[in-house]
């Protein structure tokens, strides 16, 4: 362990900002908005980090939502990422809790800045739209936004406080059928049922489903199936999200979902073609080096971390992040241990709560903690970096 001398000094800041990043995730509460309508949300993040002396490029890629915020230090040192979120969902707004995500990563990026003259270095403050559906941590990844980046964190509120752990890689497909049209009733055997195709590749999916590794998942809905019953529809399309442990596993899954739907297509008479209709997100890879100073850091702020590590069923857009760049996503607890699931209301109120809040502050003294670990330590950095190459 490096020694801690500045932990008295990020309790200060942390406690002189907290008000300012409660208020922040409470306007983004009130003022829930989808990926990529993130207007408001982005606009009050951009302020705080002005407010605080960054160079904030806004918008950022030509992503009106995204923003790129630059402090460097007075003196060299590397460059460490915090990424915020602050998209909402339909219908229950910050059920995923993305207005105290965005507060946390955001705050933390704050509080490093007001050491960074001292101890050198540079923080950057990612404002990543749409997380819930076409995340912009894809986009970012595939620019080059993280190559002069050294190592870059994310968190998420969740029930309790567990360590970095896995999210699936997924890619999300769709198929479109197309056909001829008929009258059902009068000359069917003129058509070509695109319906029946789609059918087909729904049937033939849950006949491979017995054979895929039981960690994987295969799921999808009808978008469009036809507009009348009497006539043969000559076009259909249906949405999976194909998810797998990895990625070597995920490419052969859905070469094989891929087949499902040809062979449906074929046996109905019909044309097929697919694509992606939402970014792929590749699995999180944890920088366990980095995961377990986090851990000790949380441990003397008297916070034991779950270690039975999260293994996400979902997946999420810091997937690809941590393919480019060491990374850690670690989870903080808002609900006082009671169990409550992401995207619903109950976790939504939660996260306006003195345990958010908590919680929230914690998080923020770990990352800004590991940050000057990473910054005074080069051997620290060095092993990070060692582990990311090797994983590769
Ligand atoms: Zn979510
Ligand atoms: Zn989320």
């Amino acid at each position: 362990m490096t020694m801690k001398l500045y932990t008295e000094n990020i309790q200060t800041i942390i406690e002189d900002l907290s008000p300012e990043l409660k208020e922040l995730s409470e306007y983004i509460y009130d003022h829930p908005e989808l990926g990529h309508e993130e207007y408001l949300s982005s606009k009050a993040h951009v302020t705080l980090l002005e407010k605080h002396e960054f160079d904030v490029e806004y918008p950022y890629l030509g992503i009106d939502t995204a923003f790129k915020a630059v402090y460097k230090g007075k003196k060299t040192g590397p460059t460490i990422a915090y990424l915020s979120e602050y998209d909402a969902l339909p219908g229950i707004g910050h059920g995923c809790g993305h207005n105290l995500l965005g507060s946390t990563d955001t705050g933390a990026g704050i509080a490093l800045s007001k050491l960074v003259d001292e101890v050198g270095g540079t923080v950057v403050v990612l404002g990543t739209p749409a997380e819930e559906t076409n995340g912009d941590k894809v986009t970012m990844a595939e620019a080059g936004t993280f190559e002069d980046i050294d190592v870059a964190f994310c968190t998420h509120p969740s029930d309790d406080y567990y360590a970095s752990g896995t999210s699936m890689a997924m890619e999300a497909i769709e198929f479109k059928f197309h056909g001829k049209t008929s009258h059902a009733a009068a000359s069917p055997f003129e058509g070509k049922n695109a319906l029946d195709a789609c059918l087909n590749t729904f049937n033939n999916i849950n006949s491979l489903r017995q054979q895929i590794h039981p960690s994987a998942r295969v799921h999808g809905v009808i978008k469009q199936g036809g507009e009348a019953a009497n006539i043969i529809p000559d076009f259909t399309r249906a949405e999976f999200y194909v998810r797998a442990m990895d990625m070597p596993y995920l490419t052969e899954l859905k070469e094989k979902v891929i087949r499902c739907a040809e062979a449906g297509a074929m046996a109905a008479g019909c044309t097929m073609e697919w694509g992606h209709y939402e970014a792929s997100y590749q699995n999180l890879i944890t920088n366990k080096t980095l995961s377990e100073r986090y851990n000790e850091n949380m441990k003397q702020l008297g916070i034991e971390m779950n270690t039975e590590v999260k293994d996400s069923m979902g997946s999420m857009d810091m997937g690809n992040v941590s393919q480019v760049v060491p990374a850690i996503n670690p989870y903080f607890g808002i609900s006082e241990g009671n169990s409550v699931t992401a995207h619903t209301v109950e976790f939504r109120e939660y996260t306006k709560t003195a345990a958010a809040y908590q919680g929230m502050e914690k998080t923020i003294a770990a990352f800004t903690e590991t940050a000057l670990d990473l910054i005074l330590d080069q051997q620290l950095l060095a092993d990070v970096k060692a582990e990311f190459e090797a994983t590769l």
